[in-house]
């Protein structure tokens, strides 16, 4: 998660209450980071806010859920071994697979006012792919939209592990230094902002996480409603309505159930349905928000400390592979 500053429920929706669910299902060992490193590749002129705003995603991170007991929660650039693992899988990506990543031409026109013409930029894929093999994980959980950054990590593990074959004592059945990761689909249901986009930072159209219940049903008020419904006797349809996306996701069946009767036949009036669809949003909210206000700021630098810790030694491992895979020299040792 890119520190972007306070996250809001698309985040929550598409990644933070399914990663919570991977860790309470306790089937997997996860490890989630907040990416201060890739913030760089788009906001190096300026990077002020990503010191503080790593702080407001970890924060949002331990409110949700994420327990760091059970699971490795850190900052990228607090493991070292972020920074080598990108040198040495640059040296074997071709160029021509990191220009035709999709998101390289789109950021590049959409975000008109950076200049994106930067090596760091062009590389951030291997940055991605460096990220995940680190781990050796054995699946990488993303929504559908994701899926084609880790198809191409799995392009750059298959291309090391052609070039260099395992040779540490501890990898003796011959197995890839960089196994290649399988996408655990996560479902990101639609989540529409208040002025019926996708919800985003950008758009200026999100309800945070953080939000005070008044703000809450503020933003509610002001949200879009299905364009037909111009009148109060008119009916409506919660199928072509954002408020109604966000009954579906948030509304117990026996609410949406009222919503499309109330909608369809003009019984409700969007402001009573608004109420409704804030009550559902204020109640998946209000233990989140009652977490995050148990956590002072030194309490989260220390799990993030500790979090480091542990993903470095994690990661030391497969370093260790790699640089013996690859037949570099090691610090100390007399074998060159
Ligand atoms: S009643 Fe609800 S679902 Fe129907 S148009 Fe109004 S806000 Fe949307």
């Amino acid at each position: 998660m890119r520190p972007t500053g306070k996250l809001h429920l698309g985040n929550y929706m598409g990644a933070l209450a399914n990663w919570v669910k991977l860790q309470d299902s306790a089937q997997y060992e996860c490890y989630f980071f907040i990416a201060d490193v890739h913030a760089l590749t788009t906001d190096y002129a300026d990077t002020s806010m990503i010191a503080p705003n790593t702080l407001e995603v970890a924060l949002d991170f331990l409110a949700t859920g994420l327990d760091p007991e059970h699971t490795t929660i850190f900052i990228q650039s607090h493991v070292k071994q972020h920074f080598e693992l990108p040198i040495y899988l640059g040296m074997i990506t071709p160029l021509g697979w990191l220009e035709r990543v999709p998101s390289y031409k789109e950021m590049q026109e959409n975000l008109t006012n950076k200049d994106l013409t930067t090596y760091g930029f062009l590389g951030y894929p291997v940055l991605m792919a460096s990220d995940i093999l680190l781990y050796q994980p054995e699946f990488v959980p993303v929504g559908r939209d994701q899926q084609a950054h880790v198809e191409l990590t799995r392009e750059v593990a298959r291309r090391f592990n052609q070039f260099y074959k395992p040779a540490v004592a501890g990898n003796l059945d011959g197995q890839d230094v960089l196994p290649e990761p399988k996408v655990l689909l996560t479902p990101s249901p639609k989540l529409p902002g208040t002025d019926g986009r996708k919800m985003s930072k950008s758009y200026g159209n999100t309800i945070l996480m953080t939000d005070p219940e008044p703000v809450v049903r503020q933003k509610l008020k002001t949200m879009v409603t299905d364009p037909a419904r111009i009148r109060r006797s008119d009916p409506g349809d919660p199928d072509k309505c954002p408020v109604g996306d966000l009954h579906k996701v948030f509304s117990t069946p026996e609410t949406l159930a009222k919503v499309y009767d109330g909608c369809r036949s003009a019984g409700i009036g969007c402001i009573e349905c608004k109420s409704w669809a804030a009550n559902a949003v204020v109640q998946v909210l209000e233990p989140i928000q009652a977490r995050r206000t148990g956590y002072s700021d030194a309490q989260v630098k220390e799990i993030l400390k500790s979090g480091s810790v542990r993903a470095s030694a994690r990661a030391e491992q497969t370093m260790q592979e790699v640089r013996a895979a690859m037949q570099l020299t090691s610090a100390g040792e007399d074998s060159y």
